[in-house]
């Protein structure tokens, strides 16, 4: 099983991705946590992406690129994964084909959390009081819901003219939510 999750900040993906990959015994990455592992660790390629992310701007593709390349790669990866937060460049998802066709990976759903973008906007102010990441003031809340519009909603219309997107409401309660996500992929 492949399945990718778009959707704006706030959404709900990290929490839908975790109960997702559970039911389906797949592997969770989430290139965002990935990155803040990097920062904390104060690897090379976290320094190169801590300013990126503290402005809530993307990080540059070929960074991403070579990190989700090594990572799909990898041994623990060839039961099937969950990509949370990846592609997020109509160039990472050209990027993702080319070492999907190389590793035989096919893409089973990309799923479309989708809600209002007012909720979303309080949702991640409320979260960004204890959340600890360097992201989440309101004013950088805000910019990475444009990044978002304008960068990464063009990927919805690419992954629908493959025939693979599937939208899915993301508002309710998170056990309804999983629900409706695993009904949509079977
Ligand atoms: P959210 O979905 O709430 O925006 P993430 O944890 O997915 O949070 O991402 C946090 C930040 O990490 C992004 O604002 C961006 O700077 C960086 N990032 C994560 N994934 C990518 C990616 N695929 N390409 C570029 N930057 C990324």
């Amino acid at each position: 099983m492949h399945l990718i999750f778009l959707g704006p900040p706030g959404v709900g993906k990290g929490t839908q991705a975790k109960k997702v990959c559970e039911h389906y015994k797949i592997i969770h990455l989430s290139t965002g946590e990935i990155l803040r592992k990097e920062i904390s660790d104060k690897s090379e390629v976290g320094n190169q992406a801590k300013t990126y992310i503290d402005n809530g701007n993307l990080v540059p593709d070929n960074v991403i690129l070579r990190i989700i390349e090594n990572r799909l790669k990898a041994n623990d990866a060839q039961h099937g994964y969950l990509l949370d937060g990846f592609p997020r460049t109509i160039n990472q998802a050209e990027g993702l084909q080319k070492t999907m066709l190389q590793l035989k990976h096919k893409i089973n759903s990309v799923i479309s959390l989708t809600a209002n973008e007012e909720e979303l906007i309080l949702r991640l102010i409320n979260r960004g009081k204890d959340s600890g990441r360097s992201d989440e003031s309101p004013e950088i809340i805000r910019h990475r819901q444009k990044v978002y519009w304008r960068q990464t909603a063009p990927l919805l219309e690419y992954y629908n003219e493959k025939k693979v997107l599937k939208k899915v409401d993301g508002l309710g309660n998170i056990t309804d939510i999983t629900k409706r996500i695993l009904e949509t992929i079977d």
